[in-house]
């Protein structure tokens, strides 16, 4: 992961204390007359924000900086704790990744299980428990005071588990357990942990690259991969109900008379529309036109939405039909959002960030088939071709920093620890 600029929201903006701790987190290496000229705040007011950053451990003193007047005092520099982690985890349908990073979007480890089968819950944490250990035994100085565990699962307002749909292994018994506990145990610096859903992780990795235009009014992103996600933001907040059912983009019902069942209970959620088996059934079942197609060196169990809007893009009849197919189911489940908020934009992350033009064009027509709406509605759709799990943890480091930003207390440093100063590298 490349180093990236912080875009730091307008939230923070409130308040002093939270203004010189992002320029810090802006810029890096400051002293307090250089953080005055950057905010605008008076020295003696900057020096006693630096002060309480410091008892509390979000600051480090660096040592002297280069004189800045002939014969003058060289003044003291200052950083955001470099050893600070945060940690995000990662759970997927057969993989359970840990990222950690620092307070500046820098990824410092990463560890994949590798392929695996999750029977139950306590598999889930034994995954966890063997990433950590080996990140830990690695990186023994790195203290992880923030997790962002984004989850495919559904929890209550507790964070106990309610919902393990890409699961369907698990026992009754994992139902009602704790999501936080476990972490707490296997991360005992751990101050803030943020349990989300993979849709909003990934959603927050947009306010990250563009706060300016994803952080204002309604924004609406679908997490596209085995199943559909997604998340609402209002202005840049990302909205949550109990059990986490806001972002549940997936089970928006599209065709409420297909035959296949949801686990939600439901029939025709948009999720089982457009899952991958169910691309791969209706290439199947067009046999005589897959074999005339540009597919047809590939075995129709290895299908994948890239191929299909590769395929597509090429001009390929067949993948044209299926491409256009997809955009109104989409359009259907858009249909139903226009009407309940009024999202500025509608960003596809993951699979369908890569929907060839013929896809975009034909949600295009079909969402303003819609007679109410006119072509000067404010509605933009964003295609996010980024790497889905990258942007799942951009977004829960955004989150964590967000919270560091917001709420540095939360993230204090052991008693022992705070205050002392750090000799770090010229
Ligand atoms: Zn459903």
């Amino acid at each position: 992961m490349h180093k990236i600029s912080a875009s730091v929201p307008a939230d923070l903006k409130n308040g002093n204390r939270g203004t010189v701790l992002a320029a810090f987190h802006n810029s890096g290496m400051l002293t307090a007359a250089e953080v005055s000229e950057r905010t605008g705040i008076s020295r003696q007011t900057v020096k006693k924000c630096i002060e309480y950053h410091l008892q509390i451990g979000a600051l480090c003193s660096c040592g002297k900086g280069d004189s800045t007047t002939v014969g003058g005092k060289r003044p003291e520099r200052f950083t955001l704790n470099p050893r600070v982690r945060l940690m995000s985890i990662l759970l997927h349908h057969h993989e359970v990744t840990l990222n950690m990073t620092d307070l500046h979007y820098n990824c410092v480890a990463h560890w994949s299980s590798g392929p695996v089968r999750l029977l139950c819950m306590d598999m889930m944490w034994e995954q966890i428990r063997r990433g950590a250990r080996e990140i830990m035994e690695r990186y023994p100085d790195s203290r992880v005071l923030g997790i962002c565990f984004p989850v495919p699962l559904g929890y209550t307002t507790e964070k106990r588990l309610s919902a393990a749909t890409p699961f369907p292994a698990w026992p009754r018994s994992d139902f009602g357990r704790s999501l936080t506990e476990p972490l707490q145990e296997i991360f005992p610096d751990a101050r803030d942990i943020i349990i989300t859903s993979d849709g909003k992780a990934a959603g927050s990795a947009l306010l990250h690259w563009d706060f300016s235009r994803y952080g204002q009014g309604e924004v609406a992103t679908f997490y596209c991969s085995t199943g559909i996600g997604g998340a609402l933001f209002r202005d840049g907040q990302p909205t949550t109900g109990t059990k986490s059912l806001v972002g549940a983009l997936g089970h928006i019902i599209v065709e409420p008379d297909d035959p296949e069942p949801c686990p939600c209970g439901g029939h025709g959620c948009l999720e089982r529309m457009v899952s991958s088996g169910r691309m791969r059934e209706r290439l199947a079942a067009q046999e005589e036109e897959y074999r005339k197609s540009c597919l047809k060196e590939i075995p129709v169990a290895e299908m994948t939405f890239e191929k299909l809007f590769e395929g597509s893009a090429k001009g390929d009849v067949l993948c044209r039909r299926e491409s256009r197919y997809y955009a109104q189911i989409f359009s259907i489940a858009i249909r139903g959002l226009i009407v309940s908020v009024a999202p500025e934009y509608v960003v596809f992350q993951g699979n369908f960030g890569k929907a060839d033009e013929v896809f975009r064009r034909e949600l295009l027509n079909k969402v303003f088939e819609f007679k109410y709406m006119d072509r000067q509605e404010k509605i933009e759709f964003v295609y996010d071709d980024r790497d889905l799990s990258m942007e799942e943890t951009v977004g829960a480091t955004y989150q964590m920093i967000n919270n560091f930003l917001c709420f540095p207390e939360k993230y204090v440093w052991k008693q022992e620890n705070v205050g002392r100063a750090l000799t770090l590298p010229e």
